[in-house]
């Protein structure tokens, strides 16, 4: 088979289809999408709302929750305990399928009458403990605000994608990491102190595509060094002493951030950021083998199209989970033992289930939503076998003579606006262009504004100059304004780790890393050394040499073979 170009139904852009796009298809049982990969992206995106919390009530017991639906959308919504107890019984809200209605209608009537989980909390890695601001994670103690992450991680805070991790701080994408903070795709190291690219380090700050080193400061493409200082060898006690004329002091730390971003400028970046990885295209893949178009995929195999996704085999157009599971194709949150799952939204430990959503330890569910233990259930009504076969057939009929089978929920059920979800931190869109495009926008999210108590000019330069009261206060983003407070165990940690308290908010942290990291898009541009053309997420330069990534100066990127000869 070949490959074969298409249009795209929403947007009207060409896309190519891969021989092995379609030999997964015809192993799912689905037809050929006609849909471009980053508009099934932006259609699966806006069902995922990570870190937009809002405060409300429990619909059920009245307790006050953090939650990921707004006030303003129509939906009953549970704390999570609630939502797992035997308290309420989704078949009560079963729904006969009427041939004569469409059957997206039908199922989003279905998806407002029945109870929404607060949040996203994973049973299948285990119950988050101590733990309750988190969303899409699960088996975490004792954090705060972190998000797609779990299990395994203890005391972390303020990040995304992390699993087996243990006091970090304000980090995207790694594990088995540990006292790290303001990291990058980081993977078994301890004592990272803004790393980017990083593994098998130990106690080292502002490093960038380093591997086995200690103790380094300002440094880029080293391998198993150790007390270096901007790229140069130092005897220890000098090592330590301009570290620590540096750690802990906002202002030096700042000082250096511009220092060492124009310093890494210098050197060639390879042409992705993958580790670790044999026949895999994409970005950030980290140990895996034949990924095709992935981002921020880790321990996969045969994965096709997909995003922040752990541990899945043979799965395509997936956001977020997976974990043990296979033959998933267009899902969000879908995983954990999971097979044959097509078009669905968190969907754990089930076999054969098809645009559903909240469905556990389930077989053979269409169109359902808050089912466990169900099986041969359709619109959360319970059938026979032989009448489940029939009636699955029928709707997907409907859905082949309108040619949406095998395409993700129409925008219209969609729970979330866009820009409450991972689809702006991605593939950012305008207010007019998310209407256009049938998604909703949100233009009042919540936040706090002008009740500061302490200015970010008076926080002491120096974390040893900052006292417990700082707990008290309510600080102010020097970035958006909205207010935030730091907790116990951040100003601990900060003191333990010397880093200065930050000025910004958790918020504006977490997209000045998504901006680090680099957009979730791949263009080709030639080696700069050899010029063979490569495909990366760094923009190519354009005509008048201007840089496209707003604000940063053009770095110098090298394919795989040219970054190895000058690095190893
Ligand atoms: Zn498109
Ligand atoms: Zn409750
Ligand atoms: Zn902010
Ligand atoms: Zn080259």
């Amino acid at each position: 088979m070949q490959s074969e170009t298409r249009q795209c139904k929403r947007c009207k852009e060409n896309f190519t289809l891969e021989p092995d796009d379609f030999s997964f298809y015809e192993k799912m049982k689905v037809p050929v999408p006609g849909i471009c990969p980053t508009c099934r992206f932006k259609m699966r995106a806006v069902f995922r709302n990570e870190r937009t919390l809002y405060k409300r009530t429990c619909g059920l017991c009245n307790r006050s929750i953090i939650t990921m639906y707004s006030p303003n959308s129509p939906y009953t919504v549970y704390c999570n305990d609630c939502f797992i107890s035997d308290k309420w019984d989704p078949y009560s809200y079963a729904i006969d399928y009427d041939p004569s209605k469409p059957f997206s209608e039908q199922l989003k009537e279905l998806t407002i009458k029945v109870p929404k989980s607060a949040t996203y909390s994973s049973t299948y890695v285990g119950p988050n403990i101590n733990s309750e601001y988190c969303n899409f994670a699960g088996g975490n103690k004792d954090c705060y605000l972190i998000f797609n992450s779990g299990p395994g991680n203890e005391n972390c805070a303020y990040s995304r994608g992390i699993i087996w991790s243990r006091d970090v701080f304000d980090i995207y994408y790694g594990d088995k990491i540990e006292n790290c903070n303001e990291c990058i795709n980081t993977h078994n190291s301890n004592g990272i102190i803004l790393g980017q690219n990083i593994s098998d380090c130990i106690d080292s700050r502002f490093v960038l595509n380093c591997s086995g080193c200690t103790n380094c400061f300002g440094s880029v493409n080293l391998r198993h060094k150790s007390y270096h200082f901007f790229n140069k060898p130092l005897s220890r006690d000098e090592w330590l002493k301009r570290v620590s004329a540096i750690s802990g002091s906002y202002e030096k730390t700042e000082e250096m951030k511009q220092k060492f971003s124009e310093f890494s400028l210098k050197f060639p970046r390879r042409e992705n950021n993958n580790l670790k990885i044999t026949n895999c295209f994409g970005d950030y893949i980290f140990e895996s083998k034949n990924c095709y178009q992935c981002f921020e995929v880790s321990f996969g195999e045969d994965m096709r199209y997909s995003f922040s996704v752990k541990r899945g085999k043979d799965c395509a157009d997936m956001i977020g989970h997976c974990r043990s599971s296979e033959l998933l194709y267009n899902g969000v949150g879908v995983g954990a033992g999971s097979r044959n799952v097509i078009c669905s939204w968190w969907v754990e430990s089930s076999q054969d289930v098809a645009y559903s959503f909240a469905t556990r330890q389930s077989q053979n569910c269409f169109g359902c939503d808050g089912i466990k233990n169900g099986s041969f259930v359709i619109l959360n009504k319970k059938y026979s076998k032989e009448e489940y076969q029939k009636v699955k057939n029928d709707i997907i009929e409907e859905l082949k003579s309108k040619d949406v089978y095998g395409d993700f929920f129409p925008a219209e059920l969609a729970f979330f606006a866009y820009n409450e979800t991972i689809g702006q931190d991605n593939k950012p869109l305008t207010r007019e262009q998310a209407l256009a495009e049938g998604f909703r926008w949100e233009d009042e999210i919540q936040k706090t504004e002008g009740k500061e108590t302490l200015k970010a000019e008076d926080i002491p330069d120096h974390i040893k100059d900052v006292e417990d009261s700082i707990l008290d206060e309510v600080l102010s983003c020097i970035k958006c304004f909205r207010n935030y407070r730091l907790i116990r165990r951040e100003l601990e940690f900060y003191r333990k780790m010397l880093i200065p308290i930050p000025r910004k908010c958790w918020n504006c942290r977490f997209t000045d890393r998504i901006t680090r990291r680099g957009p979730y898009k791949f263009w080709n541009r030639a080696c700069a050394k050899c010029q063979k053309e490569i495909t990366t997420n760094y923009p190519p330069e354009r005509a008048d040499g201007s840089s496209v990534r707003a604000g940063s100066p053009e770095p110098i990127v090298y394919c795989e073979k040219c970054y190895q000869q000058e690095v190893y």
